[in-house]
């Protein structure tokens, strides 16, 4: 049997589920929820509530930790390409077009350059 990941809700433990309670009568406990794979958070935690209650007991640290945004950021005409289609009259064709999303230019796109993640006319 694989590990099991433990929630990394903070309060987990206090929520009065039925499979969080564990342990023989006479010494039962409420306890973090244990599972082979998480959902919410990056597979950290059992559920949005955990999820959020570590992000509102954590968030002030980490923004001092790892730099808060001071000014806004820019996206400039050079890097406001997106990628998108057109159906025909029918529904039956797409016309795939990059558009930017500055200036309105659009400018054609194969469906391969389409599906291609890593094909863009944005400046990195
Ligand atoms: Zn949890």
């Amino acid at each position: 049997m694989s590990e099991l990941k433990l929630c990394q809700g903070p309060d987990c433990h206090t929520y009065h589920t039925q499979d969080r309670l564990k342990g023989i009568k006479g010494s039962k406990t409420y306890q973090t929820r244990r599972r082979s794979n998480f959902y919410y958070g990056n597979h950290n935690f059992c559920d949005q509530r955990c999820l959020y209650d570590w992000v509102n007991k954590y968030i002030e640290l980490g923004l001092d930790h790892f730099g808060r945004t001071k000014e806004p950021k820019h996206l400039t005409e050079q890097n406001a390409w997106y990628k998108s289609y057109d159906w025909d009259s029918n529904y039956d064709n797409r016309t795939y077009v990059f558009r930017n999303g500055i200036t309105k230019e659009q400018r054609p796109l194969t469906e391969a350059q389409f599906n291609d993640n890593n094909y863009t006319l944005n400046e990195r």
